[in-house]
């Protein structure tokens, strides 16, 4: 008697992922303490009222405590941000700064120039020029060619990469730094700080990504196979978000508007949907009769990415010395 397979969408929960990378950071955080750092400490400045921030900063805490490092929120006014963040880069007892964006609507070059101000050594959430820099040219460690220093990738591309490895979206048949190679996937949203980096992340380990914004949809590939070191962007004149999502196997939305939603009828059947936005982008019921895989959140995520970037960042304070002896040893 045959049986039919009803055609369930899988619901998976941020928490489900971030569960896993808290499990590792358990272990890393053993080996920063035997190394003399009881608690590390996050500090986290709010200079905006945005409530996604204020939920993401109670998150943080409450992730924080619960696993053994401490969360310093500072509330501050937008004028003595600068000054606030330079007193935190020269404590000592801060180990790593994060800054909730966007602190100046419609001014976005002084929002790169408050993430510039936090120190490279304290930057946890990877938005120094350095590790962007890092990140778009493929580049892993900070000290070439020693390569005892990682750099820092940015937390939600991260959290999101990370997501897509625990979903076998990543293939691991295929070597490091290839094992996207055959998929297709639409980034909506390609702002500095989550799109933008998210979409050349994903070429780089060899997907084709199109990326979404209001200014039109641009193509990111890293080049034929694994050739190209880094990715490389193309406009795609004439090109809308329905080219892209009837071509995509993943689709990544962080549009943050409560009235947005991907139109689920242009989405492929068997189509693997994530939400990064603070709003839903995604149709719920709809999106679970169209989506193999449906991931409403990323959050919780990002918050485990947050303290695995942390404890790095610890790690490379090490002299070189310390680092190469714990390389030989491991
Ligand atoms: P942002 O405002 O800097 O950027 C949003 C981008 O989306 C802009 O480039 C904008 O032009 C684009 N956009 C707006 N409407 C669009 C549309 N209809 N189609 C395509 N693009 C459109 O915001 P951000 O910092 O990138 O954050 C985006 C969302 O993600 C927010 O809701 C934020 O709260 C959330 N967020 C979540 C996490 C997390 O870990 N869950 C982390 C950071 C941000």
């Amino acid at each position: 008697m045959s049986q039919e397979v009803p055609k369930t969408c899988k619901v998976v929960l941020a928490e489900t992922v971030a569960k896993r990378l808290l499990g590792e950071v358990a272990d890393s955080l053993d080996a920063t303490r035997a190394k003399g750092i009881k608690q590390p400490c996050l500090t986290a400045f709010l200079a905006n009222d945005d409530p996604a921030a204020v939920k993401y900063a109670e998150w943080s805490k409450k992730t924080c405590e619960e696993n053994g490092f401490k969360f310093v929120l500072r509330t501050v006014e937008k004028e003595l941000l600068e000054e606030e963040i330079s007193k935190a880069n020269d404590d000592d007892s801060v180990d790593g700064i994060i800054v909730y964006y966007p602190i100046f609507p419609g001014n976005p070059n002084h929002d790169r120039y408050i993430q510039e101000t936090v120190s490279l050594a304290k930057d946890v959430e990877g938005l120094r020029h350095t590790h962007l820099y890092n990140m778009y040219h493929n580049v892993r460690f900070l000290d070439p060619p020693t390569n005892l220093k990682k750099s820092l990738l940015p937390c939600t591309p991260l959290a999101i990469v990370k997501i897509l490895e625990h979903l076998q979206i990543y293939n691991s048949i295929l070597p490091a730094g290839n094992r996207l190679f055959g998929k297709t996937v639409t980034v909506i949203n390609r702002s500095e700080v989550n799109g933008r980096p998210l979409a050349a992340l994903l070429a780089n380990d060899g997907a084709t990504v199109y990326s979404v914004d209001v200014t039109g949809v641009q193509l990111f590939t890293r080049g034929q196979g694994i050739k190209q070191p880094r990715h490389q962007v193309l406009d795609k004149e004439g090109w809308a978000l329905e080219d892209c999502l009837r071509a995509s196997d993943v689709i990544i939305s962080g549009v943050p508007s409560e009235a947005y939603k991907v139109p689920t009828e242009l989405i492929r059947d068997g189509a693997v949907c994530i939400n990064f936005a603070s709003f839903r982008n995604f149709d719920g019921p709809a999106i679970k009769e169209r989506a193999s895989i449906y991931v409403p959140s990323v959050g919780k995520v990002t918050i485990a990415v947050l303290l695995r970037n942390l404890l790095r960042l610890i790690d490379n304070r090490q002299p070189a010395a310390e680092q190469q002896n714990a390389l030989v040893a491991g």
